[in-house]
């Protein structure tokens, strides 16, 4: 995973690169590098280190001089983040050079061929491998010798390559990683990710597995991997440009935090038409969800976890078994599904390689897979059956908000769609869960007017080291969230735990001055939370709880400091709960001093698996 731009036109490519790469340094930036042609052959300069870094060692640009150039930001798979390991590669020779997104699975095999033939080989990566292989098929056609390299590639790339002999040209190709095409007027760019074009452009072209493409100042071609030209339409991107930027916040995660009741509102409002759920491009029957023995939730992480909510309230209205999974153990376990299953797949970047698995062996056991997925084009996207796009706008910080809560309203709105077609919910109960869902916007502002409560209690508890979450039923859910959220910005070691289930063994951990935070906002079970948190308490365990304001007061007594959040029905109530607990995980991490856009050791969408 990792981040590629190209640029060819009549500018100096490198400062055009610098900015897309930073642009896209959320996605990988444990190295950098920038590699331009100029007609008297490759310039390259590479570090270990931020994208700031190598802006420093090219005086922003100055310093390489070309109007063709290709940038790359590294998420090491293969090799420790170096100098040496860095991209772009060049062939041995010199004469090629390569930035490549992904990971080449047959690289030893192949590097031993290249060996035994005399190549030298300078780096760890197996992306040296990818471009000594086209150098190897090189015979002064470029796109032919990748087109050839690309056959022998197994695994997954998306590759941008430059050749010294044609100084006005860059080849790209992808098989399982993004690369979008951008087209400008007499310039055209490459990148992993729109948010890099952007500023240059709004027309592209997404690039889809197997594909080839030429791009030169004036035209874009691409080709299928046998290098028959295909025609691709270029699709109108109509994200905002401040949208990519931080709009003056210090930080993406904050500004993403903030923008939730405009994104909930964009994913949800147009989806409820009349009264009445309606999701594009839907158009299950009665008797095939009536048909199903299961619904799965597949997802990593934070989607993972939207997964666990669904599955309350899906289970709950639905009334047909849903299981939640995480999708790298999905693949792996014989998962027991047919046709007669419906497979719901979630993933911000819908290129969660974990993800990509899991949908591509529920689809060859026969089921159907519905994916709910922010990145348009994106591979989860394209070959689920059915698609509902969360329409978030890009999320940058690593640790996702913004995302989490549109998937969650996807989740809502699928939840409503089966049940109406199921006729398994009363109208009344309909028509206040799609006015409970019309609201969500404004609840959510009103919870982020009080962020400074939530920054003061994060002031009293930032330097615990150890936290523990426990909750029931949706509470249970979303204490897997909030702790996921500390522990990624902050390094604070917490747990999440069922309340029920602490005296079953970890409240031997509790001591004086642990801090337990009680989600509490599933009222129907406020008296057992209760008991869970006395249990604690007297142990000696500090009492932070989240609950509605309805209980604030009940919830007071047992508790050294209380969040109240608006009163909501409780299908949608995770979506208010969740949002105290990314503000508590930002301001502790705030108050560490941590890398809170860049935590040590992640990167935002996990392309290997
Ligand atoms: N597998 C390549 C490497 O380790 C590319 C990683 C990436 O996508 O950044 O260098």
């Amino acid at each position: 995973m990792c981040g590629i731009v190209g640029y060819v036109g009549s500018r100096q490519a490198a400062p055009i690169m610098l900015d897309g790469l930073k642009r896209l340094e959320y996605r990988g930036y444990d190295s950098a590098g920038i590699v331009v042609c100029s007609g008297e052959g490759l310039t390259l300069c590479k570090t270990k280190g931020y994208v700031d870094h190598l802006s420093d060692m090219v005086c922003n640009g100055d310093a390489l001089r070309g109007t063709v150039g290709l940038g790359h930001t590294r998420w090491a798979t293969h090799g420790r983040p170096s100098d040496e390991n860095a991209h772009p590669h060049l062939s041995d020779g010199g004469k090629i050079a390569v930035v490549h997104n992904g990971i080449i699975e047959n690289y030893a095999q192949l590097r031993e061929m290249l060996v035994a033939k005399g190549v030298t080989f300078r780096s760890e990566t197996d992306t040296e491998v990818a471009v000594n292989l086209i150098s190897y098929f090189y015979k002064g056609d470029l796109l032919k010798a990748v087109a050839e390299a690309a056959l022998r590639l197994e695994g997954s790339y998306a590759l941008g390559i430059l050749c010294e002999d044609c100084p006005d040209m860059i080849v790209a190709v992808r098989k399982e990683s993004p690369l979008i095409l951008g087209i400008g007027r007499g310039e055209n760019f490459l990148a992993s990710d729109v948010t890099a074009l952007i500023p240059h452009t709004r027309d592209v072209i997404y690039m889809e597995d197997g594909e080839i493409a030429t791009l030169t100042k004036d035209e874009v071609r691409v080709y299928s991997r046998d290098l028959v030209e295909i025609k691709k339409e270029t699709a109108r991107v109509e994200w905002d440009i401040s949208a990519a930027e931080k709009g003056g916040y210090e930080h993406f995660m904050f500004k993403e935090i903030m923008e939730q009741p405009e994104a909930i509102r964009k994913t949800v409002s147009p989806r409820l038409r009349g009264g009445r759920v309606q999701i594009e491009g839907l158009d299950f029957t009665p008797e095939y969800l009536k048909s199903l023995k299961k619904i799965y939730l597949v997802g990593c992480g934070s989607a993972y976890h939207v997964g666990v909510v669904a599955k309350y309230n899906m289970e709950k209205m639905l009334r047909i078994p849903v299981e939640t999974a995480l999708a790298s153990e999905f693949r792996y376990s014989s998962p027991l599904v047919d046709e007669r299953t419906l497979v719901i797949c979630i993933s911000q970047s819908g290129e969660t390689a974990d993800t990509i698995a899991a949908m591509r062996e529920a689809k060859r056991l026969g089921a159907k897979v519905l994916s709910i997925v922010n990145v348009m084009g994106s591979t989860i996207a394209n070959e689920s059956d059915y698609c509902v796009y969360t329409w978030a706008g890009p999320e940058i910080a690593v640790a996702t908000t913004k995302a989490y809560s549109t998937q969650l309203a996807v989740t809502y709105l699928l939840t409503l769609y089966f049940a109406e077609l199921l006729g398994v919910i009363p109208d009344d109960e309909y028509k206040k869960l799609v006015e409970a869902l019309s609201e969500l916007p404004e609840k959510v502002d009103e919870i982020l007017k009080n962020k400074e409560h939530i920054q003061y209690l994060a002031s009293l508890y930032f330097n615990k080291d150890n936290i523990f979450f426990i909750g029931r039923n949706i509470d249970y859910a979303l204490t897997l969230e909030a702790s996921l959220k500390l522990k990624e910005i902050s390094y604070i070691h917490s747990d999440a735990y069922a309340a029920g289930e602490l005296k079953h063994g970890t409240i031997s951990l509790i001591e004086d001055g642990t801090l337990v935070i009680a989600m509490a906002s599933y009222v129907r079970l406020l008296e057992k939370t209760i008991s869970n948190i006395v249990e604690v308490r007297s142990r000696g365990a500090e009492i932070l709880t989240l609950t509605t304001k309805s209980a604030e007061a009940q919830v007071s007594r047992v508790s050294d400091h209380v969040i109240a959040i608006p009163d909501a029905e409780e299908m949608v109530l995770p979506s208010l709960a969740v949002v105290p607990m990314q503000l508590f995980a930002y301001y502790v991490a705030l108050s560490r001093g941590c890398s809170i856009d860049k935590p040590r050791n992640l990167a935002k969408s996990v392309t290997v698996e």
